[in-house]
């Protein structure tokens, strides 16, 4: 069973002049599903594109076992956020599953049957086996997303990122997405989802990491989110009831407050 962890060094990251991370330093570790949450503009597609090098940073550094990640990216499969990806772009359910192969295989030399049988178990394990042919732009959102989820379960790596992936995303489809994570974490995966909904669904999560251009707090998921920590990373716009109560059982009462 994998037992590496990502580790993040002092990671800074600006755009233009513009401080977007600030000295981050935290692990993730395989085996837990790890939220990645803080308000918009935090930083959280930030610091995902900069773990992976993806944007270059200004300090810090990476690492994977103990090789810097963006060296080890053929581990990695990552969804990025909904915006970033054209959707009318005119490929099938099946073409975007079956990029997950193309690194080990090549396009040139065609998929092997092992390939395939991946693709088609991953399609069944999402539930949209039915949609094999679809062109990816006519799904829901919850379809989409399923289908980029095959995608990066066809890939086979070891490290799972995903990008707010439940946006436009209907309840169903959310938990049968939760319940991937956890499989894949219980495999031993590393599995970082960013989330910027604070409503119930965050039970989910076994660790998170509060941030808001720098860590606020990262670990359990009851200690990090304790008021103090929503505070200082929300500016007091998100309050949740009964906090410091066990928070397992007391689904219902976690709440976005009433403004
Ligand atoms: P989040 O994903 O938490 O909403 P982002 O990582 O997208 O936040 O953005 C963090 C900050 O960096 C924001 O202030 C955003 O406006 C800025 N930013 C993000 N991408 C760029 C970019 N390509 N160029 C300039 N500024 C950017
Ligand atoms: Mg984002």
């Amino acid at each position: 069973m994998n037992s590496q962890k990502i580790r993040i060094n002092h990671l800074s990251v600006e755009y233009r002049k513009v401080q977007a991370l600030r000295d981050i330093s935290l692990e993730i570790v395989p085996g837990k599903v790890t939220g990645l949450i803080g308000p918009n503009g935090a930083g959280k597609s930030t610091l995902i594109k900069g773990m992976l090098g993806l944007i270059p940073s200004t300090q810090g550094e990476v690492s994977y076992g103990n090789q810097p990640l963006k060296q080890q990216l053929s581990k990695v499969a990552y969804v990025p956020q909904r915006s970033q990806i054209d959707w009318t772009y005119p490929v099938t359910v099946w073409d975007v599953v079956m990029m997950g192969r193309v690194r080990q295989t090549g396009w040139l030399r065609g998929f092997s049957p092992s390939s395939k049988n991946k693709a088609k178990e991953a399609l069944m394990r999402v539930g949209m086996s039915a949609y094999t042919n679809r062109p990816i732009g006519q799904l829901s959102g919850g379809q989409q997303q399923r289908v980029f989820l095959a995608r990066s379960l066809t890939q086979g790596g070891e490290i799972f990122l995903f990008d707010e992936p439940f946006v436009g995303v209907d309840h169903r489809t959310e938990e049968i997405i939760f319940d991937i994570f956890q499989e894949l974490a219980q495999e031993g995966k590393i599995v970082l989802v960013v989330n910027h909904d604070l409503g119930e669904s965050i039970t989910n999560f076994d660790h998170l990491i509060l941030l808001n251009r720098e860590v606020v707090a990262y670990g359990d998921r009851q200690s990090v989110l304790r008021a103090e920590n929503l505070e200082r990373a929300y500016s007091g716009r998100v309050r949740f009831f009964n906090l410091e109560e066990d928070y397992d059982d007391r689904r219902t009462q976690c709440k976005r407050h009433p403004r």
